[in-house]
């Protein structure tokens, strides 16, 4: 039966560009479930959109010296452009500058309100004379009350790593204009998590069968040891999303409050830009559909104990006031969070240049290379390290050796010694040897599928992998390359099983590597592709235009399924070429040469 399936993937920040950390972490991870239960017939919904609001956009304006809508365009398009680029299929990539983002964030904030979980509090606030507004703490410079540096900002000090109580900085500077604040006061609206801590508290310990440990330990045990506390959802600011309450109007809502309500409101915007404005709920307002959330470890916090104690906290008002009707929203079903990814043993910094960054490698280096060393070092379970003698060694040696020539080595003796077909053999005669090579391929569709099923990426890659082994093993034993000159029959017998198993393979593989998978599908005379296509479309509303990333099924509505080839004897075959490409040791020490500069 087929499941709804929503993979709610992080939002990236518009102020930078995607590196590989960000990549591993989370949008391939999703990408890569989200195929699979394309593959298996699950309906899927795989959402998510730029982060435009927030201080560091704003301070990314300030000091490109250009306005804040321009700047978050920037990056929103460049996103766009590596995720399609790099085949990461969203169903809708938005951002959350929209009239429908802000309509359902205000909602929440409502339902929330409505149902006795908001309250207001006053407290002190730097404040610029010179500029006329409230600064944001990351806004704010001076000297730390702790240790003494002079480069602290006034809610953090990296120096001694303390959280910091803003009011206390000494000294303190504008980051804008140098000028000296001083504090005013000023009032903020506050979510109680404290009343919803029972119920977050159930929320996790329902999950801590199947969650990750590494996700568990920064969720549920952190909430065990030190509760929930209330946190203030509104901010001075001009830039962000109007506080629905009447005298509100110099406010915003505060960006971490209703960027996660983006994976929500992404699904109505698609719905509704879709024609089906209904359509929606069922991920969302659906019991049994399960919803993924792909991000890095730094955001755990705010996705498996904010975002649900959001999500339970409205309640069904949120439907009421949204749209006047009934319902409770879909809680996250599991939120496989990765650790961090390092470069060349250093923590990856995008102000140093230390990094890898997605629209750059991929001038250089295919999609499939970039994906498949991102899977098989995915920081799954602890942190990672890219190392580019690796990434050299492990596209070579695995990629190319275990995996590209056997598909090519294969494909291509049968199109010169079967002239362009599968060797029509009669499968009544097929050997022992044969059946069983086909038997454990077959049966990797359950291993492989479990394993993606449980979020395990690197561990189906690598059964993948021993699959494809098993094939390269079966060849040598069965040698056909020689067979084809003393016995064609026997030799052809083992070249329609082996084709059979890559063709079984291409789909096992295909969540990983789709663009040399469907190149493959298209070597094995199949017109259907396995996947459909991205697209990209304007979309206009009250505060504009924005473009969106999105994805429609192949014209002719089939795709790839997630079950054991049925090639047939005879079939005819395509001109094949190798899958992908050797790659050199000196790139090694330019790529290297590259980093920090
Ligand atoms: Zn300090």
């Amino acid at each position: 039966m087929s499941e709804n399936i929503l993979i709610a993937i992080a939002w990236p920040y518009a102020n930078a560009e995607i590196h590989v950390g960000n990549i591993t972490g989370s949008h391939l991870p999703g990408d890569i479930v989200a195929r699979y239960h394309r593959l298996k017939g699950d309906d899927v919904l795989m959402v998510s959109g730029t982060d435009s609001h927030g201080t560091p956009v704003t301070i990314a304006a300030d000091k490109e010296g250009k306005p804040v809508e321009e700047v978050y365009k920037k990056y929103h398009n460049g996103f766009i452009d590596l995720f399609r680029q790099l085949g990461i299929q969203f169903d809708l990539f938005t951002t959350t500058h929209t009239e429908n983002h802000f309509k359902v964030s205000q909602s929440m904030f409502l339902a929330l309100q409505k149902n006795g979980f908001l309250f207001t509090q006053k407290s002190q606030q730097w404040y610029s004379p010179a500029a006329k507004r409230f600064l944001p703490d990351r806004y704010v410079e001076g000297t730390c009350y702790i240790c003494g540096d002079t480069r602290a900002r006034s809610d953090q000090c990296d120096n001694c790593g303390n959280v910091l109580e803003p009011e206390k900085l000494l000294n303190p500077k504008s980051k804008v204009d140098g000028s000296t604040p001083e504090l005013r006061e000023t009032e903020h609206f506050f979510i109680d998590f404290s009343k919803l801590e029972p119920q977050v508290l159930n929320f996790l310990r329902e999950r801590t069968g199947y969650m990750r440990e590494t996700v568990l330990g920064e969720s549920l045990r952190k909430i065990e040891a030190e509760g929930l506390k209330p946190r203030p959802i509104t901010r001075d600011l001009d830039w962000g999303i109007p506080v629905p309450v009447e005298g509100w109007d110099d406010k915003r809502i505060y960006v971490w409050f209703e960027a996660v309500i983006g994976y929500l409101s992404a699904a109505v915007e698609w719905a509704k830009i879709s024609g089906q404005p209904e359509i929606w709920k069922n991920w969302w307002v659906n019991p049994s559909a399960k919803a993924f959330y792909f991000i890095g470890k730094d955001n755990i916090f705010f996705h498996t104990a904010l975002w649900p104690a959001e999500l339970m906290g409205a309640g069904g008002q949120f439907l009421r006031i949204f749209s006047e009707e009934d319902g409770d929203l879909t809680l996250p079903y599991d939120v496989p969070a990765n650790q961090f990814m390092n470069l060349e043993g250093q923590k990856i910094s995008g102000s140093r240049n230390w990094a890898v960054w997605g629209r750059d490698a991929l001038t250089r280096y295919d999609p499939d290379a970039l994906r498949y060393y991102l899977t098989v070092n995915m920081p799954e379970n602890h942190d990672s390290d890219w190392d580019w003698k690796e990434f050299v060694a492990k596209n070579n040696g695995e990629l190319v050796a275990t995996w590209g020539n056997l598909a090519n080595r294969v494909l291509s003796f049968s199109y010169k010694h079967w002239d362009g077909f599968v060797p029509s053999i009669d499968p009544a005669a097929l050997r022992p040897a044969d059946l069983d090579l086909l038997a454990g391929i077959d049966a990797g569709f359950k291993t492989v599928g479990d394993l993606l099923d449980a979020v395990k990426l690197r561990a189906a890659l690598q059964e993948a992998f021993r699959l494809a082994s098993t094939v390269n093993q079966y060849l040598d034993q069965m040698a056909p390359w020689q067979a084809v000159k003393t016995n064609k029959d026997g030799a052809a017998l083992t070249i329609y099983t082996a084709l059979k198993a890559i063709d079984s393979l291409k789909i096992i593989f295909a969540p990983f590597l789709p663009f040399t998978c469907e190149k493959l599908n298209g070597f094995f005379g199949c017109k259907t592709p396995l996947f459909g296509e991205p697209y990209t479309e304007t979309v206009k509303d009250s505060l504009g235009e924005h473009t969106v990333l999105r994805y429609k099924a192949s014209a002719s509505g089939a795709v790839g399924q997630w079950k054991p080839s049925e090639l047939k004897p005879g079939a005819k075959l395509e001109q094949p070429a190798a899958l992908f490409k050797k790659l050199e040791d000196s790139l090694i020490e330019e790529e290297r040469a590259r980093l920090g500069q």
